[in-house]
């Protein structure tokens, strides 16, 4: 199936706070999602990456709902999804299904897979009669690369790639539009992983899917995206195409990331950027440009002044002042964070 124009899901100013204790008779909040914007499109696979407590996973999770926003705008399949409760999601998880990162955890050990990959298909009576149910479920196995007897096993009995599987089977069972895949490899060894990203590609191309594909690793996300998103601290710092974002990296927490990734020519030479520090805390994020704390480019204005988004180039966009001088993003495309900057 061919990518179409049409958007499939679409953020406005997007913010997933978590009250914690009062300091001085004031509520304090983790600021985990911090006014993120951008949109998807129908068969597009949109890698996000950061550090470890950037908020990419809890944005993954706060778009099907699993974390409530406190503010802002989801949009999927034309439907405003933002106010839903619990009973009103069910029929959306029909068309929203995630991959967790753990196929350890995510998979009930007292279910057979049989019973795994059924039971969506029973809640959302997606099958006529037994018979059905059946056939389903081992064409699911199949689809996945497992063998048909794979269904009468429990989860404790395959490796960490075949219950990854599992999980895709799952997830798969009731034909969703989209698959927001939570660091869906990261739990497993390289050479799994491969396999496992291959699959993903090959169902994403088959089945005409569209992914969120959440991940740490730039290499992993390289490998299976079209559009990329790179978190830092609650908010895009930078979103381009794959191409565009891996040969020219505008932002230097982007550069920094990518320069800590190996190149399999040896004779492309990139020198590595070493970050000072580690990732601030998102209670008290700093002021001005987030990333300055640990920016090797800082200047004066990046203390005071959070940067716009900067058009660089199409489909290309960057939140930094180095490129003050780059016409100011109001294009009125969808992109980056929510809401004025400066
Ligand atoms: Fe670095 Fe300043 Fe750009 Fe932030 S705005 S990334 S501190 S140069």
């Amino acid at each position: 199936m061919s990518m179409t124009d049409e958007r499939l899901l679409t953020v406005q100013d997007l913010h997933i706070y978590y009250p914690i204790s009062k300091r001085n008779g004031n509520k304090e909040y983790v600021k985990a999602v911090d006014g993120v914007t951008f949109s998807v499109k129908n068969g597009e696979v949109f890698g996000i990456v950061g550090e470890s407590g950037c908020g990419k996973s809890t944005l993954g999770r706060g778009l099907c709902k699993l974390e409530t926003p406190t503010s802002g705008t989801i949009v999927l399949d034309g439907e405003d999804i933002s106010a839903y409760e619990t009973k009103k999601m069910r029929p959306i998880r029909k068309k929203v299904q995630m991959v967790f990162q753990d196929p350890y955890a995510s998979l009930d050990p007292r279910m057979s897979v049989f019973d795994i990959i059924a039971e969506p298909l029973v809640i959302h009576k997606l099958s006529k009669d037994k018979k059905d149910l059946a056939d389903k479920v081992v064409a699911l196995l199949r689809k996945v690369g497992l063998e048909d007897y794979h269904a009468n096993r429990y989860p404790h009995e395959f490796s960490g790639g075949q219950r990854q599987r599992i999980g895709i089977a799952r997830a798969l069972a009731v034909e969703p539009k989209l698959i927001i895949a939570d660091e869906p490899v990261s739990a497993l060894d390289v050479s799994i992983q491969a396999q496992i990203l291959n699959l993903m590609t090959h169902l994403q191309k088959e089945l005409g899917l569209t992914y969120l594909f959440i991940a740490h690793d730039l290499s992993v996300v390289e490998h299976i995206s079209t559009k990329v998103g790179v978190m830092y601290l609650g908010n895009f710092v930078e979103l381009a195409s794959k191409e565009k974002l891996y040969k020219n990296p505008l932002h230097p927490y982007t550069q920094a990331l990518l320069s800590s990734v190996p190149i399999p020519d040896p004779t492309i030479k990139r020198d590595r950027i070493i970050l000072e520090g580690s990732i601030p805390s998102a209670v008290d994020p700093p002021q001005g440009c987030k990333f300055h704390t640990r920016c090797p480019k800082c200047m004066e204005v990046c203390r005071k002044i959070v940067p716009r988004c900067y058009y660089a180039d199409e489909d290309h966009y960057v939140y930094c002042h180095l490129y003050d001088d780059m016409p100011n993003s109001k294009t009125g495309k969808t992109v980056g964070n929510g809401g004025e900057q400066a």
